[in-house]
């Protein structure tokens, strides 16, 4: 998230997501296959069928690590995506599984079982030798992996599963930057992992705040990217329409603007 001093908020793009969206396999239910061994996506499908009380329209599996699981109504029954790791699961598991992508009755309940498994089975995000630590949650003022299971709760329906830490402040430059901007969090994709800028874990910032930019860098975590005539869209309209859903957006927005000139001057290390 950006915030820039002109009244257009956030129109700078985030830095630091890399490119290629994950793989997908579909498996269009309607279709007949013949092996003898199933793969791992018409096994599920036919096992999820067996636990949902509505059709199953497709059943993606991914390599998105961030998003467990989504389910939306499509007018031949519910379109789930679900991460891969979850072929193969055992039954219990994956009626919790059906349970939640029905949002039914014991949706949270279910909800447990299928966060266990994946804590269980996720792939461990891939390593880099340098600067990959996650760096702390908890900061001075604000404990940021709270500040995420609430937003996860709220507006994600707790199936969201990303990294947070507090960002180090850079150090001063030489020259005075004369970009009046200061990106208060950033969603890097490859690592799974959310950063805020630690000049937001100061007296004075609004709870709200801190929430606003999370909430906007975990949509980063649930939306990829989509590409446009070549280039690589992150605030697309449905992104801006999802922001919006957060309910303190629009004070969230109208405070980093009042506050842009204390936020600049206290953005370095000292
Ligand atoms: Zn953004």
């Amino acid at each position: 998230m950006t915030a820039p001093n002109s009244p257009a908020p956030g129109s700078k793009m985030d830095r630091g997501n890399p490119p290629s969206p994950p793989p997908r396999t579909e498996t269009k239910l309607s279709e007949r296959r013949h092996e003898k061994v199933p793969s791992g996506a018409d096994d599920l499908a036919r096992r999820l069928r067996h636990s949902l009380d509505k059709p199953l329209a497709s059943l993606t599996l991914t390599d998105n690590r961030s998003t467990i699981l989504s389910a939306r109504p499509s007018p031949r029954g519910l379109a789930v995506r679900v991460h891969r790791s979850f072929a193969g699961a055992p039954d219990p598991v994956v009626e919790a599984l059906a349970e939640v992508a029905a949002g039914g009755r014991h949706r949270r309940a279910a909800l447990a079982v299928v966060r266990e498994h994946f804590r269980r089975h996720r792939p461990e995000p891939p390593r880099r030798p340098h600067r990959a630590s996650a760096g702390e949650a908890r900061g001075r003022h604000f404990d940021l992996a709270e500040i995420r299971d609430r937003v996860n709760q709220a507006y994600f329906g707790g199936l969201l599963d990303v990294a947070i830490a507090w960002g180090r402040a850079p150090v001063p430059r030489r020259r005075p930057q004369r970009r009046r901007t200061i990106h208060l969090g950033t969603y890097r994709a490859d690592l799974n992992l959310v950063r805020i800028h630690p000049v937001l874990d100061r007296r004075g910032v609004p709870l709200y705040v801190v929430e606003s930019v999370v909430h906007h860098e975990m949509l980063h975590a649930a939306m990829p990217a989509t590409v446009v005539a070549g280039r690589r869209r992150l605030h697309t309209p449905e992104f801006r329409r999802r922001e919006r859903l957060f309910a303190d957006h629009e004070r969230a927005q109208a405070w980093i603007e009042d506050h842009l000139d204390q936020l600049l001057a206290a953005r370095y290390r000292r």
